[in-house]
């Protein structure tokens, strides 16, 4: 038995990449969500991409860790820009 990486419920649908059959679907539709909004916004940050598209920051954080997605963590540095 499996664990999904999402939702935590031990399932026989956990698929290779960790997740159960719904939160596979989430999962997938957060990735696009996020990865379309960065793509058009370079340089936002994992708190500007969870305001903006409404994913979760855990499974921003998830992306990033498994190399689905290149965000910075924080903005404390001053920006060149504006
Ligand atoms: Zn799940």
């Amino acid at each position: 038995m499996k664990v999904c990486r999402r939702c935590g419920k031990i399932d026989q649908s956990v698929n290779a990449a960790g997740f159960c059959v719904g939160c596979f679907i989430s999962e997938r539709q957060d990735y696009d969500n996020v990865r379309n909004y960065v793509r058009t916004h370079p340089n936002v940050t994992v708190i500007d991409a969870h305001m903006a598209t409404g994913v979760s920051l855990k499974t921003i954080d998830r992306l990033i860790r498994d190399g689905d997605l290149s965000l910075k963590q924080t903005d404390n540095a001053p920006s060149d820009e504006d």
